[in-house]
């Protein structure tokens, strides 16, 4: 059975975050929350703490874990940082939803980083945790927690009925951005942008003179790519607000997913993810929707697509992987 510590993302709370430090020291699992998507952390330097957290999820092996520190001086403990020549002006990003593929040095435990020469860094904006890190006084290697295949998880009500095997769970409000960090790959005046998230190519581009996507020929550089991730149990279609206000009309065993403003124009049961003008409000409930659908009675959702602009961009991809196109 696990530990269940309530805490508040913006406040430091020492007495309750040495209880999580100690156990990450003494090698056990610890579920944080951050402004992305709750994590399952275990000691970055240990081989048998991070093998823990494959074990709880179900992942594959060769799909590395992010190391979590709470501040740039801890990063170089795992990283060589002074190798990513642009490493100063990102670290202006932080903390924030950004994690950065750096070579490694051997600190990092090689189960952690899946046999890979690089490390994925992040120091997440969420005071507490931060200081629950800096207390353990250890990077804290940590994918989304939840069971591998399934959305991540954004309350901390999603792991208490999904992970077993975990020895706390840190439960703080819903997640602010809801959907994973924006994962990127320095390489000089270039950057390779494996993963997009809250932090958009438009932001990268004030650092770097060439930002790209990654393409499938990148499978090899980030291997969690490879796998099926953020989707519901259930089929889910997507469709632009139209046709699926249209199909709507012909079919009514189907729960629409949509924004408030194209709810307006449903009358049947719908989940409504936030307005159209709050896309963090739509990121952060897009998982809960995913859930919510998978324990409704309706055999399949649909989805409404967003504009592919900006934050957008980064909410289609997980809806894409999510989705199959009506
Ligand atoms: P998760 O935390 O469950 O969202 O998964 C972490 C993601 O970060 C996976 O998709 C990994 O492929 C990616 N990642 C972590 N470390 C590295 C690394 N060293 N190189 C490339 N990608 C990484
Ligand atoms: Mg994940």
């Amino acid at each position: 059975m696990f530990k269940l510590i309530d805490v508040q993302c913006s406040s430091i709370d020492e007495e309750k975050a040495s209880i999580g430090a100690l156990i990450i020291r003494e090698g056990g699992t610890v579920v944080f929350p951050t402004e992305t998507v709750y994590g399952i952390g275990a000691d970055a330097e240990s081989d048998e703490a991070c093998r823990k957290i494959y074990r709880i999820k179900g992942r594959q092996q060769d799909n590395p874990l992010i190391v979590h520190v709470s501040d740039i001086k801890q990063a170089g403990n795992y990283a060589y940082t002074s190798q990513v020549e642009k490493f100063h002006e990102l670290s202006g990003l932080w903390p924030g939803p950004l994690t950065v593929v750096m070579p490694r040095n051997d600190r990092v435990s090689q189960v952690a980083s899946a046999g890979l020469d690089t490390v994925g860094i992040r120091i997440p904006d969420c005071a507490f945790t931060r200081d629950f890190i800096r207390l353990s006084r250890k990077g804290v290697a940590a994918p989304s927690a939840n069971m591998s295949g399934r959305p991540s998880a954004t309350r901390a009500e999603h792991i208490m009925d999904e992970l077993s095997g975990v020895d706390l769970i840190y439960r703080a409000e819903k997640s602010r951005i809801g959907i994973e960090s924006t994962v990127i790959l320095p390489q000089g005046t270039k950057c390779t942008i494996l993963r997009p998230g809250a932090y958009t190519r438009e932001d990268l581009l004030n650092i770097f003179d060439i930002v790209e996507y990654a393409g499938p020929a990148d499978k090899v550089r980030s291997p969690g790519m490879k796998y099926r991730h953020y989707s519901p149990g259930k089929q889910l279609f997507r469709a632009e607000k139209e046709q699926l206000l249209a199909y709507l009309d012909i079919h009514h065993d189907v729960l629409p997913i949509v924004t408030a403003e194209t709810a307006a124009d449903i009358k049947g049961d719908r989940l409504i993810l936030g307005s159209i003008n709050d896309p963090y409000a739509i990121s952060s409930s897009l998982y809960d929707s995913f859930r919510t659908l998978d324990s409704s009675k309706y055999e399949r959702g649909i989805i409404e697509c967003m504009p592919e602009k900006g934050f957008f961009t980064s909410i289609m991809n997980r809806i894409r992987k999510a989705s199959v196109e009506l």
